[in-house]
């Protein structure tokens, strides 16, 4: 049978991402898309990072910055541990962990992207109210990154724009292409907080883990049902940018939060 050359080369492309671009996620073994080299997008968060963290302005408010940097820590660890302990330590090997708090009080946000750089902006703290409210968040942007949903988002992004030749983009060094994506997704050097969305499954998945690495981190899980009741009541019943559009109502979030609770609560142990 004949076959043509762009129908081959999208049949190559399905067999090799299914198999060598398939990333098995944490904690929920879902099996998720990865065209680019981690390396890669760890190189490029640190650069938009960077110009993030300079342009700031960061918050002069030592206690709160504290805050994030203690909950980022614990949490962090947590992580560490778990992914020693399940064998898959390599994973983190392109992490430089950063957790920082910019002056923003009207911005309810907070992101981590690949390679574990977090921001948080001070309009989010109000909503968080506690250190436990600041692990709800923190624990759900870090699981976004250790799930490699920036990966699985690019992915899909360069085929939808490119087709065919998406993995070569994503695997040649420093494509112009790839970068362009990735401004386009953290929407670094544009407006802050117009991140291309996360699918609907990267959100719930998103809280599922980061209901588990809270734990882990010795904060007690069932604060994230509050935390996502004092979110609704802070945005009338809408979600902020990193929450936004593709998600479930608030209402649907903190019923599925319900949910997964029991499962969350195994790997709680209080350490205060
Ligand atoms: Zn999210």
């Amino acid at each position: 049978m004949w076959i043509s050359m762009k129908k081959f080369t999208w049949i190559f492309l399905a067999v090799t991402v299914l198999v060598m671009a398939c990333h098995k996620v944490a904690v929920t073994n879902r099996a998720s898309l990865a065209l680019m080299p981690n390396s890669t997008l760890a190189e490029m968060s640190a650069a938009e990072y960077q110009q993030v963290i300079q342009k700031g302005p960061l918050s002069t408010d030592v206690a709160k910055t504290q805050m994030v940097k203690t909950v980022g820590d614990r949490i962090k660890t947590a992580v560490e541990k778990y992914m020693t302990d399940n064998g898959r330590s390599e994973e983190l090997k392109n992490y430089a962990w950063e957790f920082n708090l910019i002056k923003d009080d009207t911005t309810l946000n907070a992101w981590c992207m690949p390679g574990g750089k977090v921001a948080f902006y001070t309009g989010i703290l109000p909503v968080c109210k506690t250190e436990a409210g600041v692990a709800v968040v923190m624990g759900h942007e870090i699981a976004h990154a250790i799930a490699n949903h920036g990966n699985e988002r690019m992915s899909q992004q360069m085929i939808a724009q490119y087709g065919a030749s998406a993995l070569d983009l994503a695997t040649s060094q420093k494509s112009s292409q790839a970068r362009g994506i990735f401004q386009q997704m953290y929407g670094v050097g544009a407006q802050i907080g117009v991140l291309l969305p996360f699918s609907r499954k990267q959100e719930s998945e998103a809280d599922k883990m980061g209901l588990v690495f809270m734990a882990m981190a010795g904060y007690d899980p069932s604060e994230a049902v509050a935390f996502w009741e004092r979110m609704d009541a802070a945005t009338g019943g809408g979600a902020p940018p990193e929450f936004m559009s593709t998600h479930p109502s608030n209402a649907t979030r903190i019923s599925e939060l319900k949910a997964y609770l029991p499962e969350a609560m195994k790997y709680y142990a209080p350490t205060k």
